[in-house]
């Protein structure tokens, strides 16, 4: 999927800051912050989103949390709290087409979302 921009992230063939990186998943700073913490995971094989997950997949997802929960941590903000974001499609607000979790904390959020 060479197109697609998180892919060549995850190649490196497009500069992202490096915030955790395993076998299966990268985490980076997002461009446009929309809070003081505001980190993008993806799984490095590409899912456009959370309707391509499957049984084998699935598993996935959880270890994305995990590695959320270890950036929340590690930030300092797991115990004042954070927000895990999905978007999917036109109407979930997603614009990239590769499944990621927006991370995002360091001010409180508000509710209902926009
Ligand atoms: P979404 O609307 O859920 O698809 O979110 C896409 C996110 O990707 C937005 O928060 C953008 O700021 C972020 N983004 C777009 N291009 C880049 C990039 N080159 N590096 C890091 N984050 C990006
Ligand atoms: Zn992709």
């Amino acid at each position: 999927m060479p197109e697609c921009l998180f892919c060549r992230i995850v190649a490196k063939e497009i500069p992202s800051k490096t915030v955790y990186e395993d076998g299966e998943i990268y985490a980076f700073e997002d461009i446009n912050p929309q809070a003081p913490v505001h980190v993008l995971l993806v799984p490095k094989k590409h899912l456009a989103h959370t309707l391509d997950v499957t049984e084998a997949s699935a598993p996935l997802l959880g270890r994305l949390v995990l590695a959320a929960n270890r950036i929340a941590r590690e930030r300092g903000v797991a115990e004042s709290g954070f927000r895990l974001v999905v978007n999917t499609n036109r109407e979930g607000g997603q614009v990239i087409f590769h499944l990621h979790l927006h991370l995002l904390a360091g001010r409180p959020m508000e509710w209902p979302p926009g």
